[in-house]
């Protein structure tokens, strides 16, 4: 099929030929789970389209703690199919976007009264090496107290017995949304952020398309599908609810924040999963100039498109920091950024939301929409295959075309990809080695190769043309014009937010080049000065929710839904 353009100038293409043509499948929902589905089925030979209301990963899929990873929680809860599915998965997606999931060593230490004895925590890993067919030096190590502090000399000595040193691999979650997204428009699938679904469309009692909203300009229209899937993360049931499916079982969403300090402030040399005195487990993660540390666990009621860190979340995580990393004092002070997202989990009566299934569900309503919920970014391939076998055991019975079996095992999520973790470190060596005689900090060598993998060449020769600037603007100019033209970045918060991470990660650069990101941003995408105001109105809001804590959550009025503001 075609290669479609992700070209933010060529929206306007892409709106007219949405509402020209009949797809086969319509996907809503630009997060991970909903670019999966889009890249299996057009890869498959469906013809697809997918709407985002808002950014691509702008829900859960750029909040999460950016782990790719087994989880040992679930083999706490004995879901073994699910340990093998998520642990063969790691490994899948490494091959496939090795610059933006890399492997990643972990330190589990065991301490006095923590949740694994030394001996449980040496057969679950053991158990879960099998499970996931870990190899070689990947494979879990016991250290006892002594091996343990050398790994990790921040840690309290005074109750650790020992650790566990194993593998997982760490990504940037909304980076690799962008890379699906892209891989499945060059499979030929139709993409637009900022349409929102505002209604279904029926015909014989079953679903035919959706009436969407162009959240930029207010225009309605409506897009013609054979299957419509619902991949709205935490909203999916107000998409069902749009159905008239909402029956049996329904979402429990439960926030999760993290938040950032620089990395001389708690400079980890391992990313560490550590035990909280509330029972629950927690990680700490070195990334770039920072540590983020997340994450939190609580039933969540309040606004949607406000997800905020209150106080009482920052010092839930803070405290815990200080309870087994003595010397690190962290106090509001030391906060630098935060994040805070919503799982899709699904409602069980009488579980904490610690102990709900982090396992997804597919809903077929009566009308023939197909709504998924719950799960990881984790495993979002296999969600996806399974969505897409659905869709086309149900077009056998109606379709006389034949479709290919799934094959997104060997898709690159590239279109020049790095060979494997071997490459993409020589590379950042060369990156750091380039920043620095442009005059950037090395860390930015790091950044552009995790960031974009071989794209960072089309970048760094931009740069060229912006010799006038100082380095760090000239690079950020680079990255815009970058974004607008194969990112479809139509937002300052989506360049800010989640092509950049800059907002969580480098949140210090903000300042100096946002003038000249605006300006770009204006000329690129032809915004009234009205429109540029609202959006540096918008950015400062996001700012400010990134930099500051919230007495209590944010309450469904004070936000309007579908407002521009993330
Ligand atoms: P989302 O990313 O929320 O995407 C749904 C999209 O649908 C949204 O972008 C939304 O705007 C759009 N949408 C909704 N309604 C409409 C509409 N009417 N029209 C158009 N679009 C619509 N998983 C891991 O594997 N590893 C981790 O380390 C990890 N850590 C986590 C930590 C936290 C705190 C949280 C909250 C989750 C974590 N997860 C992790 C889980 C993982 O992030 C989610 O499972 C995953 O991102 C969900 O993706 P999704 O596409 O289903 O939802």
């Amino acid at each position: 099929m075609k290669s479609q353009s992700t070209s933010s100038l060529h929206r306007p293409t892409t709106l007219t030929t949405l509402q020209t043509e009949t797809f086969d499948l319509l996907v809503i929902g630009g997060g991970a789970t909903g670019t999966g589905i889009a890249l299996d089925a057009a890869s498959r030979g469906l013809k697809t389209a997918l709407v985002e209301k808002r950014d691509f990963a702008s829900g859960t899929s750029s909040k999460s703690t950016k782990l790719i990873h087994g989880g040992l929680r679930y083999l706490q809860q004995l879901d073994i199919g699910l340990v093998r599915e998520t642990g063969t998965e790691r490994a899948i997606v490494h091959r496939l976007a090795p610059h933006v999931v890399l492997p990643e060593k972990m330190l589990m230490p065991i301490v006095e009264g923590g949740k694994y004895g030394y001996w449980m925590a040496s057969f679950g890993l053991k158990v879960y090496d099998i499970l996931a067919n870990v190899e070689g030096d990947d494979r879990r190590k016991m250290l006892n107290k002594e091996e343990s502090l050398a790994k990790e000399p921040l840690l309290g000595a005074d109750n650790l017995k020992g650790g566990v040193f194993y593998a997982e691999y760490r990504t940037d979650d909304a980076r690799l949304t962008i890379e699906l997204i892209k891989t499945a428009v060059r499979h030929g699938a139709l993409a637009a952020n900022y349409c929102k679904v505002v209604d279904f469309t029926y015909a014989d009692g079953q679903v035919t398309g959706a009436v969407v909203q162009d959240e930029l300009t207010g225009d309605q229209f409506e897009i013609k599908a054979k299957k419509v899937v619902a991949a709205g993360g935490p909203w999916v049931d107000k998409l069902r609810k749009k159905d008239d499916s909402l029956k049996g079982k329904r979402l429990h969403l439960t926030k999760g924040v993290h938040i950032v300090v620089p990395h001389e402030k708690f400079s980890l040399k391992h990313t560490v999963y550590f035990d909280v005195p509330d029972g629950r487990m927690i990680f700490a993660i070195p990334r770039g100039r920072t540590t983020y540390i997340g994450t939190t666990d609580t039933t969540y009621k309040a606004d949607l498109n406000r997800v905020v860190a209150t106080k009482a979340d920052a010092e839930y995580i803070m405290n815990s920091v200080n309870s087994i990393f003595p010397n690190i004092n962290l106090t509001f002070d030391d906060l630098e950024s935060n994040w805070a997202g919503l799982r899709p989990l699904i409602h069980e009566d009488g579980k904490s939301p610690s102990e709900l299934s982090r396992k997804d569900e597919i809903f077929v309503s009566p009308r023939g929409l197909i709504a998924i919920a719950g799960g990881k970014l984790t495993g979002y391939r296999k969600m996806a295959q399974r969505i897409v076998d659905l869709v086309l055991k149900e077009f056998s019975k109606t379709e006389k075309r034949a479709f290919q079996a799934c094959r997104t095992k060997d898709i690159f999520l590239n279109e020049d990809p790095l060979a494997n973790s071997k490459a993409v470190y020589t590379y950042i060596a060369e990156l750091e080695n380039r920043a620095i005689q442009l005059g950037l900090k090395k860390y930015y060598g790091w950044y552009l190769a995790t960031a974009y993998g071989k794209q960072a060449e089309a970048i760094l020769d931009k740069m060229n043309e912006f010799t006038d600037n100082t380095p760090d603007v000239a690079l950020a100019r680079a990255e815009v014009w970058f974004t607008v033209h194969h990112e479809m970045v139509n937002r300052a918060a989506d360049f800010f937010v989640r092509r950049t991470g800059r907002l969580y990660f480098d949140i210090v650069s903000i300042d100096d080049i946002q003038e000249a990101v605006f300006a770009d941003l204006q000329q690129y995408l032809g915004w009234s000065e009205k429109r540029l105001k609202q959006e540096v109105g918008d950015m400062a809001n996001l700012l400010f929710d990134a930099t500051n804590y919230y007495e209590e959550e944010l309450a469904p009025p004070l936000a309007v839904e579908g407002a521009l503001i993330a």
